[in-house]
């Protein structure tokens, strides 16, 4: 059984994070996308809404399993039997950050590997914090999210 986990904050899910859930469903047994709960960060949705969001936007793939952790990403894949944590890369400076993070996990548990896709072109440019900058100021943001998540933004952000 190959296992995949791909950890973030998922906060919210866009298209970008989408794509690559999907891609990864097709190459591994079974995907975990792990939402991070990290008591340093403040995000626009609490962990329950963002698992919410990400399974009814991946009910389709039977796969694709959604689950949250707190502590090190290393230690939860372990606990899950994942082989492999996957991570997307936007662009040059998504680089720097994501070198040290999968050095960091290979010096914490060798026997894992981290493996990298490359976002798609049309997706970019996204990230969750331009959506949600986007929706604060009233934007349109369906070209970013599916309308689900659309709709909690709007939800979130009514004056
Ligand atoms: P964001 O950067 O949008 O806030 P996260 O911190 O939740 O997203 O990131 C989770 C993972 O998804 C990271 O590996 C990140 O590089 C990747 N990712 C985020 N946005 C994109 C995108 N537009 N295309 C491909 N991968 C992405």
């Amino acid at each position: 059984m190959r296992i995949a986990l791909y950890p973030g904050s998922f906060d919210p899910v866009h298209y970008g994070h989408l794509d690559i859930i999907e891609r990864v469903a097709t190459l591994f047994d079974e995907v975990i996308v792990a939402v991070a709960v990290n008591p340093r960060k403040k995000p626009l949705f609490t962990t329950e809404e963002r698992i919410d969001m990400l399974r009814s936007t991946t009910s389709k793939y039977s796969n694709i399993h959604i689950e949250s952790f707190d502590g090190l990403t290393v230690n939860f894949a372990l606990k899950k039997r994942a082989q492999v944590i996957i991570r997307g890369l936007r662009a040059i400076t998504d680089f720097e950050n994501e070198f040290v993070f999968a050095l960091t996990n290979k010096k914490l548990a060798s026997e894992l590997e981290t493996l990298y896709l490359m976002t798609r072109a049309e997706y970019s440019f996204i990230s969750s914090n331009i959506v949600k900058e986007v929706a604060y100021y009233g934007g349109c943001v369906s070209e970013m999210v599916p309308p689900i998540v659309a709709r909690e933004l709007s939800k979130k952000f009514i004056k």
